[in-house]
C-alpha cells in the first residue's frame, strides 16, 4: 500500500461501534478477567492491556501506523522526542559503553549525550557527518550505537546514509536515525540500512503545533544485528528484571519489546492517549503537508539565495546546494522539507532581522503549519560551547526558518521588509 493510504488506515480497521475516527481510550488501567488472565498478561503468554504506562489502545494505533509508514517491525510511542532518543540509547548502552553521535544534531540531543548520559557513565563520541572514515575510527568493542539526523536541525546538511549504514553493518553496530525533519514521507531510513528510527512527533507529525510526542521504530532486520552479537548481551542473555526473558528469543520485535518492558516500565515517559489521538490526526495529512512545505521552502530558499544581504542559504532542495545530489538520491521526488537556514553578516544583524519579522513567529519549534523563525545561537543552541556550536553548524548570523503552509508570497514579503527594513 502507498504511504498516503497507510497514513489514513494503518493499524485501525474500525471497531464494534463502527467509529470511523480512532477512539480515545482515556484510561490509566484495564480490568483483568481473572488472576490467571492477569498472570498470563504479565508472563507475555497473552498480549493484552495491563496499564497505560505500558500500553494503550489509542497509542497502539499510532505505533502500528508509524511502524507501517517507516516500513519497520514495531514502534514505541513516547511522551516526547527527547524521551524517544533517550530510550534508543538507554535500550543499548550502560555505564562504560560509548555511543557515536553526529555533531550536526538537535541541541537537546547534544546536551543529552554530552552531559546527562555522561553522568550515567555513557560516553558520547562525536563525529562529523562529512567525515565518515574518521567516524569509523571511533568504534570499539564498547560502542553500542551510531546516531545521526537524516536532515540535521538546524544545519540542514545531508550525509551519505548508505555509507554510514555500510560502516554500521561491517561492525555489527546498531544505526539509529532521527527522522524528525525528513519524516517517512521524504525518507525511510530503515530501508536504507538503519536499525532504529526515532522522531520528535511534536514537529511535522502533529503538524499544527498541538501535541508533544516521540516515537521509536525498529527495523524488520534488527535480529540479524542483535543475535549472537556480544555487543548486545542484554538482548541475548536472560533479563533478571523480567524473570529471565531473552529478548531475541521471544519471537516479537526485540528492541521495542525491551523498551516497553524495561524502559516504559521503569522511566514511564508514556504519551497521553489524547496526544496519541492528536498525532494520529496529524499523520492523516502528513503526505499532503510535506509536499507543500517542501514546495514553499524551495521558493523561499531561491528568493533568499538571490538577496544581496544574504550570505548563504542552506537548503538541500536548491540545485546549488552541495547536498543536492544526496537530496535527489534519498528523498522522495526531491522534496527537502520545510526547514532551511540562511546566514546574515553578523549575530546582531540576525537578531535585528529575526526581531523585525511579523508573519514568521519567533518560536523554538519547527514543523508547524504556521511559519517560524529561530535564532539558534540565542535560543536552542545557547547552552552549547563555542566548539559544539561550530560542530552543529550554528553561527551567530544563522536564522533557521520552518516554512509553514501560508502562501509563499506573503512569507517572502515579510522577509523582505525585515531584511531591508
Ligand atoms: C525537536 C526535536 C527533538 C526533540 O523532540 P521533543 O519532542 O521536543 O522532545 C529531537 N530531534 C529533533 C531533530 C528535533 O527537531
Amino acid at each position: 500500500m502507498h504511504q498516503e493510504t497507510i497514513a489514513l488506515h494503518g493499524g485501525y480497521d474500525g471497531n464494534e461501534q463502527g467509529t470511523m475516527a480512532v477512539p480515545i481510550y482515556q484510561t490509566t488501567a484495564y480490568a483483568f478477567d481473572s488472576t490467571e488472565h492477569a498472570a498470563d498478561l504479565f508472563a507475555l503468554k497473552d498480549l493484552g492491556n495491563i496499564y497505560t504506562r505500558l500500553m494503550n489502545p489509542t497509542t497502539d494505533v499510532l505505533e502500528k501506523r508509524f511502524a507501517l509508514m517507516e516500513e519497520g517491525a514495531a514502534a514505541i510511542a513516547t511522551a516526547s522526542g527527547a524521551s524517544a532518543i533517550f530510550y534508543a540509547f538507554a535500550n543499548v548502552a550502560e555505564a562504560g559503553d560509548n555511543i557515536l553521535v553526529a555533531k550536526q544534531a538537535y541541541g537537546g540531543t547534544t546536551t543529552l549525550t554530552g552531559h546527562t548520559l555522561k553522568r550515567f557513565g555513557i560516553e558520547a563520541r562525536y563525529f562529523d557527518i562529512h567525515d565518515l572514515d574518521a567516524m569509523e575510527q571511533l568504534i570499539d568493542a564498547r560502542s553500542k550505537m551510531i546516531f545521526f539526523e537524516v536532515i540535521p536541525n538546524p544545519s540542514v546538511e545531508l550525509t551519505d546514509i548508505e555509507k554510514i549504514a555500510g560502516i554500521a553493518a561491517k561492525h555489527r553496530i546498531l544505526l539509529c536515525a532521527d527522522n524528525t525533519v525528513a519524516t517517512p514521507i521524504l525518507c525511510k531510513p530503515l530501508t536504507l540500512g538503519a536499525d532504529v528510527v526515532v522522531h520528535s512527533t511534536s514537529k511535522y507529525t502533529t503538524g499544527q503545533g498541538l501535541a508533544l510526542g516521540g516515537v521509536m521504530v525498529e527495523s524488520q532486520m534488527i535480529l540479524e544485528k542483535l543475535a549472537d552479537n556480544p555487543r548486545y548481551s542484554h538482548f541475548t542473555e536472560p533479563d533478571e528484571s523480567y524473570h529471565g526473558l531473552v529478548y531475541t528469543e521471544v519471537g516479537l520485535p526485540p528492541f521495542s519489546l525491551r523498551a516497553r518492558l524495561a524502559l516504559l516500565r521503569d522511566f514511564g515517559a508514556t504519551p497521553s492517549p489524547f496526544n496519541s489521538w492528536l498525532l494520529i490526526q496529524g499523520l492523516e495529512t502528513l503526505a499532503l503537508r510535506m509536499k507543500q512545505h517542501s514546495e514553499s521552502a524551495l521558493e523561499v530558499a531561491k528568493f533568499l539565495e538571490r538577496h544581496p544581504k544574504v550570505k548563504k542559504v542552506n537548503y538541500p532542495g536548491l540545485t546549488s546546494s552541495p547536498d543536492h545530489v544526496l537530496c535527489q538520491k534519498y528523498f522522495t521526488e526531491g522534496m527537502a522539507s520545510g526547514l532551511l537556514g540562511f546566514e546574515l553578516e553578523s549575530k546582531e544583524e540576525a537578531q535585528r532581522v529575526a526581531d523585525a519579522l511579523k508573519l514568521f513567529k519567533l518560536v523554538v519549534n519547527i514543523g508547524d503549519s504556521k511559519s517560524i523563525a529561530t535564532h539558534p545561537a540565542s535560543t536552542t543552541h545557547q547552552q552549547l560551547s563555542e566548539q559544539e556550536l561550530i560542530g552543529a553548524g550554528v553561527t551567530g548570523g544563522l536564522i533557521r526558518l520552518s516554512i509553514g503552509l501560508e502562501h509563499p508570497a506573503d512569507l517572502m514579503a515579510d522577509l523582505t521588509q525585515a531584511i531591508e527594513g
